[in-house]
Protein backbone atom coordinates (compact mmCIF):
# COMPACT_ATOMS: atom_id res chain seq x y z
CA UNK A 1 0.00 0.00 0.00
CA UNK A 2 2.87 2.07 0.72
CA UNK A 3 4.45 1.80 -2.52
CA UNK A 4 1.18 2.17 -4.55
CA UNK A 5 1.23 5.61 -2.52
CA UNK A 6 4.63 6.49 -3.27
CA UNK A 7 4.12 5.54 -7.33
CA UNK A 8 0.76 7.48 -7.31
CA UNK A 9 2.33 10.40 -5.56
CA UNK A 10 4.71 10.15 -7.75
CA UNK A 11 7.54 10.09 -5.39
CA UNK A 12 10.33 9.27 -7.78
CA UNK A 13 9.77 13.26 -9.41
CA UNK A 14 9.31 14.67 -5.61
CA UNK A 15 12.31 13.23 -4.30
CA UNK A 16 14.56 13.95 -7.58
CA UNK A 17 13.74 17.61 -7.80
CA UNK A 18 13.90 18.50 -4.11
CA UNK A 19 17.42 17.64 -2.86
CA UNK A 20 16.67 18.44 0.99
CA UNK A 21 13.96 15.69 0.98
CA UNK A 22 16.38 13.32 -1.10
CA UNK A 23 19.44 13.83 1.28
CA UNK A 24 16.99 13.02 4.58
CA UNK A 25 15.00 10.26 2.93
CA UNK A 26 18.58 9.19 1.30
CA UNK A 27 19.90 9.21 4.80
CA UNK A 28 17.14 6.80 6.72
CA UNK A 29 17.68 4.36 3.52
CA UNK A 30 21.25 3.90 4.01
CA UNK A 31 20.92 2.00 6.54
CA UNK A 32 19.48 -0.71 4.02
CA UNK A 33 21.09 0.01 1.15
CA UNK A 34 24.37 0.22 -0.02
CA UNK A 35 24.56 3.13 -1.57
CA UNK A 36 23.02 4.56 -4.94
CA UNK A 37 25.98 2.97 -7.59
CA UNK A 38 27.55 -0.34 -8.40
CA UNK A 39 30.58 0.57 -6.58
CA UNK A 40 28.85 0.97 -3.74
CA UNK A 41 27.25 -2.05 -3.94
CA UNK A 42 30.23 -3.86 -4.63
CA UNK A 43 32.24 -2.66 -1.87
CA UNK A 44 29.10 -3.29 0.59
CA UNK A 45 29.41 -6.58 -0.55
CA UNK A 46 33.06 -7.38 -0.26
CA UNK A 47 32.48 -6.62 3.28
CA UNK A 48 29.69 -8.92 3.80
CA UNK A 49 31.72 -11.46 2.15
CA UNK A 50 34.92 -10.90 4.13
CA UNK A 51 32.93 -10.92 7.35
CA UNK A 52 31.95 -15.06 6.25
CA UNK A 53 28.75 -13.91 5.19
CA UNK A 54 27.33 -15.68 1.28
CA UNK A 55 26.13 -12.62 -0.71
CA UNK A 56 23.41 -11.51 -3.24
CA UNK A 57 23.07 -8.14 -4.61
CA UNK A 58 20.52 -6.70 -6.25
CA UNK A 59 20.22 -3.39 -8.71
CA UNK A 60 16.97 -1.77 -6.97
CA UNK A 61 13.94 -1.07 -9.34
CA UNK A 62 10.64 -2.68 -10.45
CA UNK A 63 7.50 -2.48 -12.81
CA UNK A 64 9.43 -0.97 -15.26
CA UNK A 65 7.00 -0.16 -18.98
CA UNK A 66 9.72 1.51 -20.77
CA UNK A 67 11.25 -0.49 -23.07
CA UNK A 68 14.87 1.48 -23.06
CA UNK A 69 14.81 1.91 -19.36
CA UNK A 70 14.36 -2.21 -19.04
CA UNK A 71 17.28 -2.32 -21.84
CA UNK A 72 19.32 -0.05 -18.96
CA UNK A 73 18.38 -2.01 -16.10
CA UNK A 74 19.72 -5.18 -17.98
CA UNK A 75 22.83 -3.36 -19.04
CA UNK A 76 23.33 -2.13 -15.23
CA UNK A 77 23.02 -6.00 -14.64
CA UNK A 78 25.16 -7.03 -16.97
CA UNK A 79 28.25 -4.55 -15.68
CA UNK A 80 27.15 -6.27 -12.26
CA UNK A 81 27.53 -9.74 -13.04
CA UNK A 82 31.39 -8.65 -14.91
CA UNK A 83 32.23 -6.91 -12.09
CA UNK A 84 31.74 -9.77 -9.66
CA UNK A 85 33.54 -12.25 -12.62
CA UNK A 86 36.35 -9.91 -12.71
CA UNK A 87 36.76 -9.70 -9.04
CA UNK A 88 36.44 -13.04 -8.29
CA UNK A 89 33.84 -12.57 -6.18
CA UNK A 90 30.92 -15.47 -5.79
CA UNK A 91 27.66 -13.86 -5.50
CA UNK A 92 23.95 -14.22 -6.38
CA UNK A 93 22.40 -11.30 -8.53
CA UNK A 94 18.86 -11.05 -7.43
CA UNK A 95 16.39 -8.89 -9.36
CA UNK A 96 12.63 -8.46 -10.56
CA UNK A 97 11.81 -9.48 -13.79
CA UNK A 98 9.12 -6.67 -13.96
CA UNK A 99 12.68 -4.44 -13.76
CA UNK A 100 13.87 -6.44 -17.25
CA UNK A 101 10.55 -6.35 -19.26
CA UNK A 102 7.57 -8.04 -17.88
CA UNK A 103 5.59 -5.07 -17.49
CA UNK A 104 6.19 -5.05 -21.66
CA UNK A 105 5.84 -8.78 -22.28
CA UNK A 106 7.28 -12.01 -20.94
CA UNK A 107 9.45 -12.94 -23.73
CA UNK A 108 11.08 -9.67 -23.24
CA UNK A 109 11.48 -10.76 -20.06
CA UNK A 110 12.83 -14.04 -21.26
CA UNK A 111 15.60 -12.40 -23.80
CA UNK A 112 16.87 -9.96 -20.83
CA UNK A 113 17.03 -12.98 -18.06
CA UNK A 114 18.77 -15.46 -20.88
CA UNK A 115 20.89 -13.11 -21.73
CA UNK A 116 22.45 -12.15 -18.39
CA UNK A 117 22.12 -16.25 -17.83
CA UNK A 118 24.74 -16.57 -20.78
CA UNK A 119 27.05 -13.82 -19.08
CA UNK A 120 27.17 -15.79 -15.73
CA UNK A 121 27.71 -19.21 -17.32
CA UNK A 122 30.49 -21.25 -15.96
CA UNK A 123 31.26 -18.77 -13.04
CA UNK A 124 29.56 -19.22 -9.47
CA UNK A 125 27.58 -16.41 -10.06
CA UNK A 126 23.85 -17.61 -9.72
CA UNK A 127 20.64 -15.35 -10.70
CA UNK A 128 17.66 -14.81 -8.74
CA UNK A 129 14.02 -14.08 -9.60
CA UNK A 130 12.32 -11.91 -6.68
CA UNK A 131 8.50 -13.18 -6.38
CA UNK A 132 6.29 -9.64 -6.84
CA UNK A 133 2.33 -9.32 -6.87
CA UNK A 134 -0.27 -12.66 -6.79
CA UNK A 135 -0.89 -10.57 -10.24
CA UNK A 136 2.22 -11.39 -11.75
CA UNK A 137 2.94 -15.02 -10.45
CA UNK A 138 1.70 -17.50 -13.58
CA UNK A 139 4.34 -14.93 -15.97
CA UNK A 140 7.33 -15.12 -13.35
CA UNK A 141 6.98 -19.26 -12.86
CA UNK A 142 6.40 -18.88 -16.85
CA UNK A 143 9.40 -17.08 -17.96
CA UNK A 144 11.67 -19.19 -15.03
CA UNK A 145 10.28 -22.56 -15.95
CA UNK A 146 11.80 -21.62 -19.68
CA UNK A 147 15.14 -20.37 -18.56
CA UNK A 148 15.64 -22.85 -15.44
CA UNK A 149 14.75 -25.32 -18.34
CA UNK A 150 17.46 -23.89 -20.33
CA UNK A 151 20.39 -22.35 -17.82
CA UNK A 152 21.83 -24.12 -14.32
CA UNK A 153 21.94 -21.54 -11.93
CA UNK A 154 18.90 -19.62 -12.10
CA UNK A 155 16.91 -19.29 -8.47
CA UNK A 156 13.26 -18.54 -7.82
CA UNK A 157 11.53 -16.73 -4.80
CA UNK A 158 8.43 -18.47 -3.58
CA UNK A 159 6.20 -16.59 -0.90
CA UNK A 160 4.18 -18.54 1.95
CA UNK A 161 1.87 -16.70 2.28
CA UNK A 162 0.33 -17.49 -1.16
CA UNK A 163 -2.09 -19.97 -0.41
CA UNK A 164 -1.10 -21.60 -4.07
CA UNK A 165 2.34 -22.01 -2.83
CA UNK A 166 2.59 -25.14 -1.82
CA UNK A 167 1.25 -26.41 -5.54
CA UNK A 168 3.78 -24.02 -7.49
CA UNK A 169 6.52 -25.51 -5.43
CA UNK A 170 5.01 -29.21 -6.13
CA UNK A 171 5.19 -27.91 -9.50
CA UNK A 172 9.05 -27.04 -9.81
CA UNK A 173 9.84 -30.84 -10.13
CA UNK A 174 13.53 -30.70 -11.73
CA UNK A 175 16.02 -29.92 -8.37
CA UNK A 176 17.07 -26.04 -8.57
CA UNK A 177 17.30 -23.21 -6.41
CA UNK A 178 14.62 -21.82 -4.42
CA UNK A 179 14.17 -18.94 -1.92
CA UNK A 180 11.28 -19.48 0.59
CA UNK A 181 10.02 -15.59 1.99
CA UNK A 182 6.66 -14.70 3.55
CA UNK A 183 5.76 -12.34 1.09
CA UNK A 184 5.81 -8.53 1.25
CA UNK A 185 2.72 -7.26 -1.25
CA UNK A 186 -1.01 -6.95 0.43
CA UNK A 187 -2.86 -9.20 -0.99
CA UNK A 188 -6.77 -10.05 -1.09
CA UNK A 189 -7.88 -12.34 2.24
CA UNK A 190 -8.69 -15.45 -0.32
CA UNK A 191 -6.11 -15.71 -1.47
CA UNK A 192 -3.24 -15.70 1.19
CA UNK A 193 -2.69 -15.89 5.03
CA UNK A 194 -1.82 -12.68 6.98
CA UNK A 195 1.54 -12.95 9.26
CA UNK A 196 0.36 -15.56 11.91
CA UNK A 197 1.16 -19.21 13.43
CA UNK A 198 -0.20 -20.72 10.84
CA UNK A 199 1.74 -18.63 8.03
CA UNK A 200 4.78 -19.96 10.34
CA UNK A 201 3.98 -23.60 10.05
CA UNK A 202 3.12 -23.31 6.36
CA UNK A 203 6.33 -21.63 5.60
CA UNK A 204 8.30 -24.65 7.55
CA UNK A 205 6.07 -26.96 5.74
CA UNK A 206 7.14 -25.61 2.62
CA UNK A 207 11.19 -25.70 3.57
CA UNK A 208 11.29 -28.92 4.11
CA UNK A 209 9.29 -30.37 1.22
CA UNK A 210 11.60 -28.06 -0.97
CA UNK A 211 14.94 -29.99 0.90
CA UNK A 212 13.27 -33.19 0.51
CA UNK A 213 12.39 -32.06 -3.36
CA UNK A 214 16.59 -31.80 -3.67
CA UNK A 215 16.46 -28.20 -4.09
CA UNK A 216 18.74 -25.28 -2.76
CA UNK A 217 16.99 -23.42 -0.35
CA UNK A 218 17.44 -20.12 1.19
CA UNK A 219 15.08 -19.75 4.02
CA UNK A 220 14.76 -16.26 3.70
CA UNK A 221 13.82 -14.12 7.09
CA UNK A 222 14.69 -12.58 10.35
CA UNK A 223 11.57 -14.01 12.13
CA UNK A 224 13.02 -15.66 15.43
CA UNK A 225 10.17 -18.41 15.82
CA UNK A 226 11.40 -19.86 12.09
CA UNK A 227 14.82 -19.43 12.66
CA UNK A 228 14.71 -21.68 16.02
CA UNK A 229 12.08 -24.08 14.38
CA UNK A 230 14.82 -24.76 11.33
CA UNK A 231 17.96 -25.20 14.11
CA UNK A 232 15.77 -27.18 15.82
CA UNK A 233 14.37 -29.55 13.03
CA UNK A 234 17.95 -29.70 11.80
CA UNK A 235 17.74 -28.17 8.63
CA UNK A 236 20.55 -26.17 8.19
CA UNK A 237 23.01 -29.19 9.14
CA UNK A 238 22.94 -30.78 6.14
CA UNK A 239 24.47 -28.65 2.76
CA UNK A 240 21.18 -27.63 1.02
CA UNK A 241 20.09 -25.07 3.21
CA UNK A 242 21.07 -21.68 4.48
CA UNK A 243 19.47 -18.47 5.40
CA UNK A 244 19.33 -15.65 4.12
CA UNK A 245 18.12 -11.79 5.82
CA UNK A 246 18.54 -8.44 4.07
CA UNK A 247 21.49 -6.25 4.52
CA UNK A 248 20.84 -3.91 7.63
CA UNK A 249 17.48 -5.94 8.93
CA UNK A 250 18.88 -7.15 12.59
CA UNK A 251 22.52 -7.14 11.98
CA UNK A 252 23.43 -8.45 15.64
CA UNK A 253 21.22 -11.76 14.94
CA UNK A 254 23.05 -12.27 11.55
CA UNK A 255 26.25 -11.71 13.14
CA UNK A 256 25.31 -14.25 16.10
CA UNK A 257 23.92 -17.04 14.46
CA UNK A 258 26.89 -16.57 11.90
CA UNK A 259 29.35 -17.00 14.73
CA UNK A 260 27.51 -20.21 15.78
CA UNK A 261 28.44 -21.49 12.37
CA UNK A 262 25.57 -21.41 10.82
CA UNK A 263 25.36 -20.47 6.36
CA UNK A 264 24.12 -17.21 6.70
CA UNK A 265 23.38 -15.05 2.84
CA UNK A 266 22.82 -11.41 3.07
CA UNK A 267 20.96 -9.50 0.50
CA UNK A 268 22.76 -6.06 -0.29
CA UNK A 269 20.66 -3.71 -2.62
CA UNK A 270 21.81 -0.76 -4.48
CA UNK A 271 20.56 1.87 -7.07
CA UNK A 272 18.99 5.12 -7.25
CA UNK A 273 15.34 3.65 -6.67
CA UNK A 274 16.41 3.63 -2.96
CA UNK A 275 13.48 4.92 -1.60
CA UNK A 276 10.60 2.62 -3.07
CA UNK A 277 12.66 -0.03 -1.62
CA UNK A 278 13.03 1.55 1.92
CA UNK A 279 9.04 1.84 1.05
CA UNK A 280 8.70 -2.05 1.21
CA UNK A 281 10.69 -2.47 4.49
CA UNK A 282 8.85 0.37 6.42
CA UNK A 283 5.51 -1.33 4.94
CA UNK A 284 6.29 -4.92 6.07
CA UNK A 285 7.59 -3.77 9.54
CA UNK A 286 6.23 -0.42 9.88
CA UNK A 287 8.22 0.21 13.65
CA UNK A 288 10.92 0.84 11.07
CA UNK A 289 8.93 4.57 10.22
CA UNK A 290 10.33 5.30 14.02
CA UNK A 291 13.95 3.63 12.90
CA UNK A 292 13.39 6.20 9.81
CA UNK A 293 12.19 9.29 11.56
CA UNK A 294 15.05 8.91 14.39
CA UNK A 295 17.68 8.39 11.14
CA UNK A 296 15.89 11.44 9.08
CA UNK A 297 16.91 13.57 11.86
CA UNK A 298 20.27 12.53 13.45
CA UNK A 299 21.46 13.30 10.04
P1 LIG B 1 7.94 -11.02 9.78
O1 LIG B 1 6.87 -11.79 10.48
O2 LIG B 1 7.52 -9.98 8.83
O3 LIG B 1 8.90 -10.39 10.84
C1 LIG B 1 9.43 -11.16 11.91
C2 LIG B 1 10.33 -10.30 12.74
O4 LIG B 1 11.50 -9.97 11.96
C3 LIG B 1 9.72 -8.95 13.12
O5 LIG B 1 8.98 -9.05 14.32
C4 LIG B 1 10.95 -8.10 13.27
O6 LIG B 1 11.58 -8.36 14.50
C5 LIG B 1 11.85 -8.61 12.16
N1 LIG B 1 11.65 -7.89 10.91
C6 LIG B 1 11.00 -8.32 9.81
N2 LIG B 1 11.03 -7.40 8.83
C7 LIG B 1 11.72 -6.38 9.32
C8 LIG B 1 12.09 -5.13 8.81
N3 LIG B 1 11.75 -4.73 7.59
N4 LIG B 1 12.79 -4.32 9.59
C9 LIG B 1 13.13 -4.68 10.85
N5 LIG B 1 12.82 -5.86 11.41
C10 LIG B 1 12.11 -6.68 10.66
N6 LIG B 1 9.22 -10.61 -0.44
C11 LIG B 1 8.57 -10.80 -1.60
O7 LIG B 1 7.34 -10.66 -1.65
N7 LIG B 1 9.24 -11.15 -2.75
C12 LIG B 1 10.58 -11.38 -2.75
O8 LIG B 1 11.15 -11.72 -3.80
C13 LIG B 1 11.30 -11.19 -1.54
N8 LIG B 1 12.63 -11.40 -1.47
C14 LIG B 1 13.24 -11.39 -0.24
C15 LIG B 1 14.59 -11.78 -0.13
C16 LIG B 1 15.19 -11.86 1.11
C17 LIG B 1 16.60 -12.29 1.22
C18 LIG B 1 14.43 -11.56 2.29
C19 LIG B 1 15.05 -11.69 3.67
C20 LIG B 1 13.14 -11.15 2.19
C21 LIG B 1 12.53 -11.04 0.95
N9 LIG B 1 11.20 -10.64 0.82
C22 LIG B 1 10.56 -10.80 -0.38
C23 LIG B 1 10.49 -10.02 1.97
C24 LIG B 1 9.70 -11.05 2.75
O9 LIG B 1 8.59 -11.48 2.00
C25 LIG B 1 9.21 -10.46 4.07
O10 LIG B 1 8.39 -9.35 3.82
C26 LIG B 1 10.33 -10.04 5.01
O11 LIG B 1 11.36 -10.99 5.02
C27 LIG B 1 9.80 -9.88 6.44
O12 LIG B 1 9.25 -11.08 6.86
P2 LIG B 1 9.93 -12.04 7.95
O13 LIG B 1 9.96 -13.42 7.43
O14 LIG B 1 11.23 -11.48 8.36
O15 LIG B 1 8.89 -12.10 9.13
Amino acid sequence: ALKSIARRLDLKAYVEQNPQVNQILRHAALRYVAGDRLPEGLDAGKEILRRGYSLSIEYIGENTSDAKECEQAAAEMKALIQQLKQSGLPGRVSFDLSHIGLMISPSLAYANLTELARQAEGTEIELFISMEESGKTDRILSVYKQAAAEYSGIGITLQAHLNRTPADLASLTSPGRIRIVKGAYQEPDHLSLARSPELNERYLNLVELAIRQGHQVSIATHDDAIINAVRDRGLLSGSQAELEMLYGIRPELAKRLRSEGNPIRIYVPYGREWYLYLCHRIAEYPPNLYQAVIDMVSG
